[in-house]
C-alpha cells in the first residue's frame, strides 16, 4: 500500500477526494488537518475500515490509537 503524501513513512488510511489526483493521507496526518480546522471532507478510506471517520467525526477530542 502507498504511504502517505506528507510524511512519506506511514500507510495511508484515506484518499482527498478534493484534489487531482487524488492525496493519500495517514491517519496521524489527516488528523493533524482536522486539529488545524481545516479537515478533509471529502474521501474514501483505503484501509477497509473508517477510522479516519471517527476522528472526524470525534474532532480534537479523539483518542488515537497511535500518533
Ligand atoms: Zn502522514
Amino acid at each position: 500500500m502507498a504511504n502517505c503524501a506528507q510524511c512519506r513513512t506511514t500507510e495511508v488510511v484515506i484518499e482527498d477526494l478534493d484534489v487531482q489526483p487524488p492525496r493519500p493521507w495517514c491517519l496521524g496526518c489527516a488528523t493533524a488537518l482536522v486539529r488545524a480546522g481545516d479537515p478533509v471532507v471529502n474521501y474514501r478510506t483505503l484501509d477497509g475500515g473508517d477510522e479516519y471517520g471517527r476522528v472526524l467525526a470525534g474532532g480534537s477530542t479523539a483518542v488515537l490509537p497511535f500518533r
